[in-house]
């Protein structure tokens, strides 16, 4: 209706001539939700699409939700392609945050809001709000995790009395770095483990230091295992003893552990395997850690993220401003965008049947066969 058009409007605060903004009055219904996926090689990303593709229909809405194979042109395509379909709104995970400012202007003109999912889309005025996680916290979390199973920490995170006396050897992974994830779990993790650099307490045999020799490009496995081969091989060859490893992800992880086994270490903690960390609470990396092979990793519920996105597009789909609960620390290098973090659970061989299993995440069966 007219009066419908002439709210939304009003709702869109004059973000240009010609936009129309969303039709606050319309049923769900009459509505068609844009959701672009980056990749199914991670586990996450196929929960998280059909956690949201299963609450946006259990609400009447129509979902157009579309995975890119990790391709960028492929990504853009889709987008624009729900843009000329005519969706109400977008919920964007990027595969490069900053590879889609003309589909996001594009998605501006004709008043289509934007929700950056997990990852910032960064470089563009036009993102109206970021569901995520806390992933400055992840890293803390991931660098906890390495120093408890170093024996730094105690089981209270408090330095631990009868810490090692000699050196340990560390190695570093980050992820990709056109995510910009990536960079927040490796300053949250560098951050906590700076003290222990500082006092000689840890040291990094490789050199490789800096996020640009630790990252792994588009998160991908085989790149990961490749370059723990390499560390193996180049600086671990005179018998020198590798600690443990600073892994963002858990596929990351399993390669790295991977490469380490073929190196003929472990294959277990107890027999000597280096403390490796993680992320994402995969199943196979939790049966590697019911097994006492990977230390720990970093849970997320994808299924509160999924919620809080369709809260969050329902808010601006009706004309309202969707809650934020952190509006100052996800500046995407034009603007702050408001976001709402979610919290992370560190989860070791000690506490993984509590936060996964009773919760009803994973079965006991799943964690037996790790799928
Ligand atoms: C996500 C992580 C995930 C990684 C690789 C990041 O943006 O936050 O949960 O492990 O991408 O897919």
């Amino acid at each position: 209706s007219a009066a419908a058009a002439a709210l939304g409007l009003a709702a869109c605060g004059g973000e240009g001539a010609g936009s129309t903004g969303p039709d606050t009055e319309a049923e769900p219904s009459d509505q068609t939700v844009g959701v672009a996926m980056p990749t199914e090689t991670y586990e996450r990303w196929v929960a998280d699409g059909a956690n949201i593709k299963k609450g946006l229909e259990d609400k009447g809405y129509k979902v157009d939700m579309q995975y890119a194979q990790d391709d960028i042109p492929t990504q853009q395509q889709q987008i624009d392609q729900m843009i000329n379909s005519g969706v109400s709104a977008l919920l964007i995970a990027s595969i490069d945050g900053a590879s889609l400012s003309a589909q996001l202007d594009n998605a501006a003109s004709q008043g289509i809001p934007v929700i950056a999912y997990d990852r910032l889309l960064t470089d563009s005025e036009n993102v109206d709000f970021y569901v995520t996680f806390d992933n400055y916290k992840v890293g803390v979390n991931q660098a906890n995790a390495l120093l408890y199973g170093l024996g730094l920490l105690d089981a209270e995170f408090e330095p631990a009395d009868d810490a090692p006396e000699n050196p340990l050897n560390v190695e570093l992974f980050a992820g990709s770095l056109d995510d910009n994830n990536a960079h927040l779990f490796w300053k949250g993790a560098l951050e906590t483990l700076q003290p222990y650099f500082d006092e000689g307490t840890l040291v990094v045999p490789s050199k490789q230091v800096d996020i640009e020799q630790a990252a792994t490009q588009r998160w991908e496995q085989e790149t990961a295992q490749k370059r723990m081969e390499n560390l193996l091989t180049t600086h671990y060859n005179g018998g020198e003893e590798l600690a443990g490893v600073l892994a963002p992800a858990d596929p990351l992880s399993r390669g790295i552990i991977n490469a380490m086994q073929n190196a003929g270490l472990g294959p277990t903690l107890e027999e000597g395997l280096p403390v490796v960390t993680g992320q994402d609470a995969e199943i196979a990396s939790i049966k590697l850690i019911a097994d006492g092979i990977q230390s720990s990793t970093i849970f997320k519920d994808t299924r509160d993220l999924a919620e809080q996105a369709i809260v969050s597009a329902e808010s601006i789909l009706k004309g309202e401003e969707p809650e934020a609960n952190d509006t100052e620390t996800y500046d995407n290098g034009v603007k702050v965008v408001p976001s709402y973090l979610l919290e992370v659970t560190m989860v070791l061989e000690g506490n993984y049947e509590k936060i996964l299993v009773e919760s009803g995440y994973y079965t006991e069966e799943q964690v037996e066969s790790g799928q």
